[in-house]
């Protein structure tokens, strides 16, 4: 069976030069870099080189990146971290409608649990945030803003340059969780403006469970952890060396291969678009149609339930997904389309295909072979549920 996987936002295949960084490092750069033999100098200069690369991917400085176990805590860190070591300036976080859970949840924890106030900014119906929204948001006691760099179930871009200029106007601290934007789309956090960005390396190919935080010069942090003084004390604990090596090596591919990718999964995406707009009727294209991601195509094909759909492309080798992988599974409609006022006909319709660097016009072709005829079938299905009893 011609496999096909379309689920890049999900999580992306290793590189292979990043699988063969790692097990060069996990076999032989053992020792631990807090040591000051040789085999910890040689661990800590893996993990400094990795430092260096991710630096480079976001045009930070290398004393500005803090290793984290991925995007997730790198969220945690910058959200909890910053609210808390602010909390004497004020009590008031503002986020974005459409954030991962990894933002979203953090800040409801500071709601339900340590007295800030939380502003969620609402968003267009292309899941942008207006700038006046957040002005207007805006108060003294506002100590962070967050709001992602590009969403990970429709691909919007947010206006990140202008809105942090907004928030450090008014004295506030702004975070970007770009672990959807680094690695596809040229980030630089001076052009943006921002004091903290988050990334994951297998966001783009490399090894899950590595990530990091990029901290402005600056910018004081409570740490989640307590332990030893490695990551400037802000995140404790022998670092994953291989795992920091890989997201490294994968951030410096990135870097370079950045203009080509795009460009391959730009041109696979505009293949898949014109296909289904041809051979499924009733479909919707969702979020933004200029700003946003090069290979992520969210639609929704009206009258059917998207699970549905992901089942059957399943069954015949094809993993694409219906909105967040951590959504995935349960049936309540994604909260970026509900934020963005999709009707309940596309909510339910949605579907997420995410193109990467290995994808080829065979396995977008095979798509387009396989799915029109599954949606004919289950609209079908649906019509004839619809009908009265006894007829045929
Ligand atoms: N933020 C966004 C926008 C994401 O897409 C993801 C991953 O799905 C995360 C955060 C969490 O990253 P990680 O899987 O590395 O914890």
């Amino acid at each position: 069976m011609h496999r096909v996987y379309l689920d890049h936002a999900a999580t992306t295949p290793v590189h292979p030069a990043v699988a063969e960084a790692m097990a060069r490092c996990l076999a032989e750069t053992y020792g631990n870099p807090s040591s000051i033999h040789g085999f910890g100098r040689e661990a800590k200069k893996a993990v400094e080189a990795a430092r260096e690369q991710v630096a480079a991917l976001i045009g930070a400085r290398p004393q500005e990146i803090v290793f984290t176990s991925g995007g997730t805590e790198a969220d945690n860190l910058a959200v909890l971290g910053a609210a808390r070591a602010r909390r004497d300036r004020g009590n008031h976080v503002i986020t974005s409608a459409v954030e991962h859970h990894a933002v979203l949840d953090a800040c409801e924890h500071l709601a339900g649990r340590e007295g800030f106030r939380v502003t969620v900014l609402p968003v267009d119906g292309a899941g942008r945030v207006d700038p006046d929204e957040l002005r207007r948001a805006l108060t003294p006691e506002t100590v962070l803003v967050s709001v992602m760099l590009a969403n990970n179930e429709v691909g919007t871009v947010q206006p990140i340059r202008e809105l942090a200029a907004i928030a450090k106007a008014a004295g506030a601290l702004f975070h970007t969780d770009a672990v959807q934007g680094a690695g596809q789309i040229p980030v630089d956090v001076d052009a943006l403006g921002v004091d903290l960005l988050s990334l994951s390396a297998h966001k783009f190919y490399g090894p899950k469970g590595a990530g990091a935080l990029y901290v402005r010069k600056g910018v004081r942090l409570q740490p989640l952890v307590h332990g030893g003084g490695q990551e400037r004390r802000l995140r404790p604990g022998t670092p994953n060396v291989p795992g920091i090596a890989g997201l490294g090596v994968a951030a410096e591919l990135a870097r370079r291969e950045m203009a080509e990718r795009a460009a391959h999964v730009a041109r696979l995406r505009e293949r898949l678009l014109a296909g289904l707009l041809e051979r499924v009727p009733d479909l919707a294209v969702n979020g933004h149609p200029e700003e946003r991601l090069p290979g992520l195509l969210n639609v929704s094909v009206l009258g059917v339930e998207g699970e549905s759909i992901l089942l059957n492309l399943d069954l015949k080798g094809i993993a694409a997904s219906s909105g967040s992988a951590c959504a995935a599974g349960s049936t309540e409609p994604s909260h970026v389309l509900k934020a963005m006022g999709l009707a309940p006909a596309a909510l339910h319709g949605a579907l997420r295909f995410s193109l990467g660097r290995g994808n080829t016009d065979a396995d977008v072709d095979r798509l387009l072979e396989v799915l029109p005829p599954i949606v004919e079938r289950l609209r079908a299905m649906a019509r004839g549920c619809g009908e009265p009893a006894g007829r045929a």
